[in-house]
């Protein structure tokens, strides 16, 4: 923001910014204030990110001008005639229609290379081996104006979680423009297929570090996509590396402000698996004995940062196996990311990760054992459970409570026709051995 101010200034405009002090302050009563002092004919804003954000403005200026935000690819309007009529959402259907839409990865009406998807191209481990010598990410020394507020966050939260040490993102329009290349120079083309592999000490891998500059508006979707796409077409990358990584972009990033602006407010009160064990403390300390989550949560602590299958088959999978309340879970997610915005966050959370919406997100929950964590890190390999086991001394929690989640939501998962397969294996668990794993998992819950 104060990059962009400075700019502003510099290039004549008159800003009236509010630098953050000690004293509590809210937008809306700032807003007051700045409505008092300038007396303005009229007041616009851009659509907020957050639905908070748009009843604070509201509450204190009607009528209030919301400009349509221009940084998404669809709008508000164009995913409610999306939806319209439909039973279910779901992504595929809608990443279709935004790549003919906007002609991305098309040859003429067909999509390019005849698949629209090459998900089954994208699971790749590591193996024993593990990654090798990764591409470091291009980092952004602060510069003095950043460094000044590290140092005002630092006195103003000392207590609140994580490290500022770390800080190396992109904050203007060029530093996000060098990271966008930097991305497509050393690693779009592994991104595809390592995209749900994880590794100790390897927080980034072949991930690209554009949510937070895409977010933030430093770097315009389109200008990723396009970017990306001519890869592809100039022969520098494959169409599943390209593919991957648009459709998280184009599909899902804009699917999932859909979702939040048609669902909210109700959304963020969704409890559909009547979850309502409390957090574990460990989420904002790391310490706990499970390697991929002490690896996991450390790295958030220090980063900021963890990438999507770690946010998603890691911190997320345990808090749904364990059957934490979503809303508790959510504020954790909106509290440690540095890429964090409610729109994005929010569905992610309670609906992909989660399932407390009921299936508006996603066509299942997704609950896996430990062995999923086992097959995509190393993580398994220095720990003191045991992925393959799910009851005893060496069992790993998440096997356990896996077993415990699907007993526990028997009636309901049964229901669903893409849960049979895990269902089935429900039906194979002697009497005895379930019994043994519904006592652990209660042992858990209340030990952690
Ligand atoms: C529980 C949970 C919470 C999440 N919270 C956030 C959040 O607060 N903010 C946020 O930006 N993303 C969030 N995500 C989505 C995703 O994990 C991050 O966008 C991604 O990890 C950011 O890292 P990257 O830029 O290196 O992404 P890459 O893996 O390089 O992906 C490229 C881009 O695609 C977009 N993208 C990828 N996956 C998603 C997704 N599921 N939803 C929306 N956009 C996606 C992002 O803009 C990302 O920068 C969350 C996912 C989960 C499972
Ligand atoms: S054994 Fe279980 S708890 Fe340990 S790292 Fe593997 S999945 Fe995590």
């Amino acid at each position: 923001m104060r990059h962009f101010r400075d700019e502003l200034r510099a290039g004549g405009w008159t800003v009236d910014y509010r630098e953050i002090d000690a004293r509590p302050a809210t937008l809306s009563g700032e807003l007051r204030r700045a409505i008092r002092k300038l007396k303005p004919q009229r007041v616009r804003v851009v659509e907020p990110g957050d639905y908070r954000v748009l009843e604070a403005l509201r509450s204190v200026c009607a009528p209030i001008e919301i400009v349509t935000d221009t940084h998404f690819l669809s709008s508000l309007a164009d995913f409610r005639r999306h939806a319209e009529g439909r039973k279910q959402l779901r992504l595929e259907f809608f990443y279709r229609e935004m790549r003919r839409r906007y002609g991305v990865l098309m040859d003429g009406a067909q999509p390019a290379g005849g698949e629209w998807n090459y998900d089954s191209a994208n699971r790749g481990a590591f193996g024993k081996a593990g990654p090798g010598l990764v591409p470091a990410p291009a980092a952004f020394l602060p510069d003095h104006l950043t460094r000044q507020v590290l140092e005002r966050v630092r006195e103003l939260f000392a207590r609140h979680p994580g490290q500022l040490n770390r800080f190396d993102w992109p904050v203007t329009p060029a530093q996000a423009e060098e990271a966008l290349e930097d991305f497509l120079d050393n690693r779009l083309t592994a991104f595809g297929e390592y995209q749900d592999a994880m590794w100790t000490a390897q927080p980034y891998l072949y991930h690209s570090r554009l949510s937070v500059a895409l977010n933030l508006k430093l770097i315009h979707p389109r200008r990723v996509i396009t970017a990306a796409d001519e890869r592809y077409r100039t022969g520098q990358a494959s169409l599943a590396a390209v593919e991957g990584f648009i459709r998280q972009i184009l599909g899902w990033r804009e699917y999932v402000r859909g979702i939040y602006w048609l669902h909210m407010p109700g959304y963020a009160a969704m409890n559909a698996l009547d979850a309502h064990q409390p957090l574990p403390r460990f989420y904002w300390t790391g310490e706990t004995d499970m390697q991929c989550l002490r690896a996991a949560i450390g790295q958030t602590l220090e980063y900021g940062y963890t990438h999507h299958i770690q946010r998603l088959m890691v911190t997320g999978l345990f808090a749904l196996l364990l059957g934490v309340e979503p809303k508790e879970v959510h504020e954790w997610y909106l509290a440690v990311y540095v890429d964090a915005v409610e729109w994005v966050e929010l569905p992610n959370t309670m609906g992909m990760s989660q399932f407390a919406d009921g299936g508006i997100m996603a066509s299942k929950p997704y609950a896996a054992t430990g062995k999923y964590i086992q097959r995509m890190s190393n993580y398994c390999s220095g720990c003191r459970y045991d992925p393959a086991v799910s009851t005893g001394s060496k069992a790993c929690p998440f096997t356990t409570l896996y077993w415990d989640f699907l007993l526990r939501h028997d009636e309901l998962l049964r229901k669903n026709p893409r849960m049979t397969m895990q269902m089935r294996n429900v039906d194979r668990l002697l009497p005895g051995n379930k019994t043994a794993i519904q006592i652990q998992a209660q042992e858990l819950r209340k030990r952690l």
